[in-house]
């Protein structure tokens, strides 16, 4: 993350700010047709342990109307379980930048959940969207990609109602000794391959495993949080550290 106004990290390459997006786009272009099915091999099915734990804290009411934003919510995972877990008033609008990861997911969700679910094309960093509207925003595996993530949090702020709530789901640093080295080994020397073996893409998930490696300690990232205006931030760790929940509240 470090650097001038104008670059930013590509995985361990340095591109300008501008491009970092297209080559992001690429990356999920690619991908979209097997992202689910990599998903599973990659974590051995743990990322839907992940995202449930992640959906537990997104607590939709089940009796009164509840408005989900997931950002970067690609093929709907997020959404999915916010909707079997809330109420018949519970809505989820699914917003990414890459219609190819939104066609999966429109694919996927069918006529399963009727109008309770919407898929919008638009950026993180500029939201197509009124202020003040929802009481929770999602973004999961999603804002490590996102080129300039304050404007995101900036973004996640203007949505979100008074009151509402910021969850954010990312790969975070393991600190459990022994699991470092076998997760350092298994990241850069698997994945790439199981990428080029499924998905005919090996760069893909070079790309992955490097921006996993680039995105802040949960520390800074807390900070990051509190300067866009989140009260009552906290990070949780799982799986040792793989990945993180972290949460900060709209005050005011
Ligand atoms: N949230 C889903 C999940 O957990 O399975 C998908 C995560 S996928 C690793 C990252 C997603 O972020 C991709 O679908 C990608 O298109 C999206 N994305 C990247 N940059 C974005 C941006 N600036 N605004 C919105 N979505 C973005």
């Amino acid at each position: 993350m470090a650097g001038d106004e104008t670059s930013t990290d590509f995985g361990f390459e340095r591109v300008r700010l501008a491009e970092k997006q297209d080559r992001v786009n690429e990356v999920f272009r690619s991908v979209a047709k097997r992202y689910d099915l990599m998903n599973d091999l990659m974590s051995g099915g743990l990322h839907r342990a992940w995202k449930s734990a992640f959906v537990s804290s997104v607590r939709p009411s089940r009796t009164r109307p509840f408005r989900l934003l997931d950002v970067a919510g690609g093929t709907g995972d997020i959404a999915f379980r916010t909707l079997q877990a809330g109420g018949p008033d519970t809505k989820v609008t699914v917003l990414d930048i890459n219609e190819a990861m939104l066609g999966v997911g429109r694919e996927r969700a069918g006529h399963r959940y009727g109008s309770r679910i919407d898929f919008v094309a638009g950026n993180a960093e500029s939201l197509p969207l009124p202020s003040d509207t929802f009481d929770a925003y999602t973004i999961a595996f999603g804002i490590r990609n996102v080129p300039r993530i304050e404007n995101a949090l900036a973004e996640a702020h203007r949505v979100l109602k008074v009151g509402g709530r910021f969850l954010c789901l990312e790969f975070s640093h393991v600190d459990v000794p022994g699991l470092d080295k076998i997760y350092e080994a298994y990241s850069f020397k698997v994945i790439p391959r199981i990428g080029a073996m499924v998905a005919g893409d090996k760069e893909s998930y070079q790309y992955l495993v490097e921006s996993i490696r680039r995105f802040p300690t949960p520390g800074s990232f807390s900070r990051m949080i509190e300067q866009a205006g989140f009260g009552h931030v906290t990070h949780r760790p799982l799986s040792g550290g793989i990945c993180a929940i972290h949460s900060g509240w709209k005050l005011a």
